[in-house]
């Protein structure tokens, strides 16, 4: 750690401080304080205190009439029309008066408006520059006041300690910064050959998939000092503090060598510089005096630079050249194997029971980033604190991977009778659809528990591989069995709802990729017409056609979905029997297996066959 720079303050940063003070005191607190001291009457009251010539002194205002009594008391009362008052007035003796009566000793109005503010905000001011200081781990001094100080935190290797071991899955990824860890154990090696060891490596997937805690890792891993920020806090309030931050984080670094710089969000500062008059010159600064750092350092030293973002087709070229993040390492969601393992990572810190089928629950959480699965394993052990048990159960870790998909169970009733039956149909419809379609994933669970989401029920389907490839047809069960729902409400009561905004939203944008990206459409075959933006957040993404051809893409895409659901409602259609026999099994269980599920409907079409009793 080096010495504590005592920060410097920027008077002008105070003065404006104290002025707003006095403004704010002044205009609001001030008058509130007071008008506690005035004491509202009606005017039959003033008339009588004025008859009984307690009244001293009186002034009459536009829309009021303060008036004080013989002790001083400050009195109000409302104007009322009344030619006789200046003459009661008079008669009284009372002197009234055109200035505005002072309403509080000039001794209290200067201490409320001069004295209380200074001494707190000096107070505030004091208490807030220690704060920075302190936040900054005494190495890097303060963010808001010590102009031009980066507050990039040292992680020094004990306090780090996150190993390779730590990181479940992402093989990739590990091999990739393994080189790396081997580099800042043993440059000389690669110094003798004469090879250049990369000077940053750029950390890209989706977020919560592990990029922070691998960087770590590598840290942990070659036993260097760690020193993380975020792009987000270079872009600071004041022009021209980023860029120094920057120069400010890169001179530490080089004094603790070997060691990692990981820069969280660099896409913050990192993005395209458009070269549009009034961009973000302050960001662009920050921008320039990255690379420019990144340029001047000397690699071999063991300053390592690690970045990571989201959005990496944002960012500027210029930043992915050789010789800055050239290399580029992919840390992609976790594939059913790597969340069995992620589970397990994350089970090693909790009491579970040893029967706990991990494969089974990472089946259910798929799509799930390494934090969301280690949130599951977190929400499990809660569940089981709250049961007042000692072991984590498939049970919690079942219920917690709803929880992270749907939100909380909604224990107070909020649906009518009428609602709760609607729902039930409407989810038994995506299940029936899903069942009677090959190639469709089993049915795992149905529920009309509301939860803490807005889901009023779901049904939940399970692959039972791991599929990288989806065929047009299944993609086509899929948008059939997202419309059984809505399909299922119509047949039965004739009737449509809310209820589907969410599978009306899932089938659409599945339609609209099989027709602008998956090549799946007759009328316009293999062109891609459109393009993945943002392919970690969202998946949002930009047309690249005519208007004219938009316009089809809207009509054909809309044609699919209704075939779909024309299928789903003939399915529905031809099933009425074990449409309504689930149905209503739902409704009085609420929650129900997929096994349940089949028994049902097995049971139900053994009943219809010719010569079962009815
Ligand atoms: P990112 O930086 O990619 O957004 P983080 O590294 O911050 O994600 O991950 C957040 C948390 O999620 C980690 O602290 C860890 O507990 C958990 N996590 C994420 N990925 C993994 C993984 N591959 N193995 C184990 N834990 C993980
Ligand atoms: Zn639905």
């Amino acid at each position: 750690m080096n010495e504590i720079k005592k920060p410097r303050k920027p008077l002008i940063f105070y003065y404006a401080m104290v002025l707003l003070a006095l403004l704010v005191l002044n205009g609001f607190i001030l008058p509130l304080i007071q008008s506690q001291r005035i004491t509202e009457v009606d005017y039959g009251q003033f008339m009588q205190m004025t008859e009984a010539k307690q009244v001293a002194d009186v002034e009459v205002q536009e829309n009021q009439i303060l008036f004080t009594d013989q002790e001083g008391k400050i009195y109000q009362t409302g104007v009322m029309d009344d030619p006789q008052l200046t003459e009661r007035l008079y008669a009284s003796g009372a002197k009234f008066r055109t200035q505005i009566i002072q309403q509080a000793s000039p001794l209290m109005s200067f201490i409320f408006s001069w004295v209380v503010p200074i001494a707190i905000f000096v107070a505030l001011g004091q208490y807030l520059s220690k704060k920075m200081i302190d936040r900054a781990g005494g190495g890097a001094g303060s963010m808001m006041f010590g102009m031009g100080k980066s507050n990039a935190k040292i992680y020094v290797k004990s306090t780090s300690g996150i190993k390779f071991d730590d990181v479940a899955g992402e093989d990739e990824a590990k091999e990739i910064l393994s080189e790396i860890v081997d580099f800042l154990h043993n440059p000389k090696k690669y110094e003798e050959i004469g090879a250049k060891m990369p000077k940053g490596a750029l950390l890209v997937g989706p977020p919560g998939t592990g990029k922070t805690l691998l960087a770590k890792a590598v840290a942990g891993e070659a036993n260097v000092p760690f020193f993380s920020i975020s792009g987000s806090e270079f872009v600071e309030m004041f022009v021209g503090m980023g860029a120094a931050k920057v120069r400010d984080l890169f001179k530490q670094a080089n004094e603790k060598a070997p060691c990692i710089v990981f820069i969280d969000e660099v896409d913050a500062i990192g993005g395209k510089r458009d070269g549009r008059i009034g961009g973000n010159d302050e960001r662009e600064q920050t921008l320039n005096q990255l690379l420019t750092e990144m340029d001047g350092f000397d690699g071999s030293k063991g300053v390592v630079i690690l970045a990571a973002t989201n959005r990496p087709e944002s960012l500027d070229p210029a930043l992915l050249r050789p010789g800055r993040f050239d290399r580029r390492v992919p840390v992609e969601l976790p594939d059913l194997q790597g969340r069995v393992e992620i589970l397990k990572v994350h089970a090693r810190k909790v009491q579970m029971q040893n029967n706990v089928d991990f494969d089974a629950v990472a089946r259910t959480a798929a799509g799930a980033s390494g934090a969301e699965l280690a949130n599951i394993v977190n929400e499990a052990a809660l569940r089981a604190v709250r049961d007042g048990r000692r072991m984590v159960s498939q049970a919690d870790l079942e219920e917690s991977v709803e929880v992270i998909i749907a939100g909380y169970q909604k224990k107070n009733r909020v649906l009518s009778d009428k609602e709760k039956m609607v729902v039930a149909y409407h989810e038994i419809g995506h299940a029936l659809v899903a069942a009677k379609q090959t190639h469709s994933a089993p049915v795992q669970k149905i529920t009309i528990i509301p939860r803490t989401s807005g889901a009023l029920g779901y049904t939940m389907q399970v692959e039972e591989g791991e599929h990288f490839l989806l065929s047009k047809t299944e993609l086509e069960n899929k948008i059939a069995t997202f419309t059984g729902g809505r399909a299922a409400e119509s047949l039965i009561f004739n009737q449509i709802t809310t209820g589907a905004s969410n599978d009306i939203e899932q089938a659409t944008r599945l339609a609209r990729a099989m027709i602008t990206r998956y090549g799946m459409s007759d009328e316009f075959g293999m062109v891609a017409m459109e393009q993945l933006t943002n392919q970690y957040l969202g998946g949002d993404t930009t047309l690249a056609c005519s208007q004219e051809t938009a316009n089809r893409i809207d009509e054909v895409v809309r044609a699919l979905i209704a075939n779909q659901y024309h299928r789903a409602y003939e399915i529905l259609h031809d099933n009425i029997q074990q449409l309504h026999a689930l149905a209503k099994y739902l409704y009085e269980h609420e929650t129900i297996t997929g096994e349940e599920f089949m028994n049902i409907l097995e049971k139900t079409e053994q009943q219809m066959l010719p010569g079962a009793k009815a």
